[in-house]
């Protein structure tokens, strides 16, 4: 079954469209965590940016970047969150790759980032490094 990014790419079913391209639809989220808070989908399927090409990446982060330029000119955002989830366990709820552009204008805002730190104490930082990077395709 299509995911519903596949449906709204294929027109099945409506959304409040940003930017469209050969590659790339960007759409306003349904749910509004901030006003204007918008969402840009490859129309090539992938489930998610870890799986997705290195030219989708480019091609969509391309226009993330733009819509985050507007919101900054036309809706007054203060700053813009840039946000990929990548597995339920890091709350991506649809299986099509797809990149959150959230638009801040303060404290007042829906949206709330929090890096709270962990005692690290009992973690040998260099051998971490080392094991992710050995982890790293060319
Ligand atoms: P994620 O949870 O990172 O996978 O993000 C999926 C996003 O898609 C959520 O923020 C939803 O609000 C949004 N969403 C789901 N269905 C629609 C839809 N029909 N139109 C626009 N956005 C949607």
């Amino acid at each position: 079954m299509k995911d519903i990014f596949c449906r709204i790419i294929d027109g099945e079913i409506p959304c409040a469209k940003v930017y469209e391209d050969d590659d790339v639809l960007a759409i306003l989220d349904i749910s509004q965590t901030t006003k204007g808070h918008t969402l840009v989908i490859p129309k090539a399927h992938c489930s998610d940016f870890l799986s997705a090409p290195k030219e989708t990446i480019d091609k969509v982060f391309a226009v993330a970047q733009r819509i985050g330029q507007a919101q900054i000119s036309m809706l007054g955002a203060k700053g813009v969150n840039i946000l990929s989830n990548v597995g339920s366990e890091a709350g991506q709820s649809v299986p099509h790759f797809h990149v959150h552009v959230i638009p801040r204008y303060g404290k007042d805002s829906g949206f709330q980032v929090t890096m709270k730190e962990q005692d690290i104490s009992s973690v040998d930082l260099p051998r971490l490094a080392c094991v992710i990077k050995e982890g790293i395709k060319e």
